[in-house]
């Protein structure tokens, strides 16, 4: 039997900033279900994929694929809506509450409803319970549900990118990308951050792409790994196998 066709598939892509190379033909898919890391050294690239996997950077050159659907030259909201759903790297909110930022991914997911909701409709109003409900399903799901009306602000810095996480989960996505998310984070909060994308990858059934430079991490929780320096894939394969890769030593470690 052959394999399935994959959840994303980059093909090719390549991106130029005035004089960069930043993504020289960088091509690798995600198996349904499964968390595909993207590593490398700082400036290899790694934002600028997911900057392309979610609308926000045009390529010059490549194809980006959601099973058989184009994602190529699409606006971000499109994208999203499409169900492909990204938190960033060094972004974390403050404001409002937990179930603030989460109402917000749900509006960004029905922007009728909550139009509709503003004006008092009844079904309208059974729309907002709904979100509202499945809003407080996410935040039980990432470890959140005891401070889902607690201000943003109060809560420690791992619980605020997990809100992230959260609020990125409330589009409903079948692909996640992960840009850093324990970047900043002291040990525990790791260990909890990992427990939590595990679960949300099973519960949901959800593809991940993972940018990450916590290597204990990326060992833990990615199926396939794909290494990227100055923008061009160096090695690709099992966490095992790319961590014994030569030229993924030299990259990491100068050798
Ligand atoms: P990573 O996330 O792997 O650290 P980035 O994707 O952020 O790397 O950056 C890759 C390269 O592209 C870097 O050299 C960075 O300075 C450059 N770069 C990223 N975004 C822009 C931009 N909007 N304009 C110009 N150069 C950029
Ligand atoms: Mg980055």
């Amino acid at each position: 039997t052959s394999a399935p066709p994959p959840a994303l598939a980059v093909r090719d892509v390549t991106v130029r900033f005035a004089g960069l190379t930043a993504l020289d033909t960088v091509s690798f898919t995600v198996a349904p279900g499964s968390v595909h890391a993207l590593i490398g050294p700082n400036g290899a690239g790694k934002s600028t994929c997911f900057n392309v996997l979610s609308g926000l950077c045009r390529p010059a050159a490549g194809r980006v694929l959601l099973g058989d659907t184009e994602l190529t030259g699409r606006p971000p909201h499109r994208i999203a809506a499409l169900g492909v759903a990204r938190t960033f790297q060094n972004i974390v909110t403050t404001a409002g509450t937990v179930a603030d930022n989460l109402m917000l991914g749900r509006h960004a997911l029905s922007r009728a409803g909550f139009t509709a909701s503003a004006l008092g409709l009844p079904r309208a109003r059974r729309e907002q319970r709904e979100h509202l409900a499945r809003a407080r399903e996410i935040a039980e799901l990432v470890g959140l549900g005891a401070h889902f009306d607690a201000p943003v602000a109060l809560l420690s810095y791992g619980d605020r990118k997990r809100v992230e996480l959260a609020r990125a989960l409330c589009l409903e996505p079948r692909v996640l990308l992960l840009d850093e998310p324990v970047a900043g984070m002291n040990g525990a909060e790791r260990a909890r951050t990992a427990e939590v994308v595990g679960t949300v990858r099973e519960q949901l059934g959800l593809s991940v792409v993972l940018v990450e430079h916590d290597m204990g991490l990326v060992m833990r929780l990615a199926d396939e790994v794909t290494v990227l320096d100055f923008g061009r894939p160096i090695a690709h394969g099992t966490p095992d196998e790319v961590r014994r890769h030569p030229e993924v030593l030299r990259a990491y470690l100068g050798t």
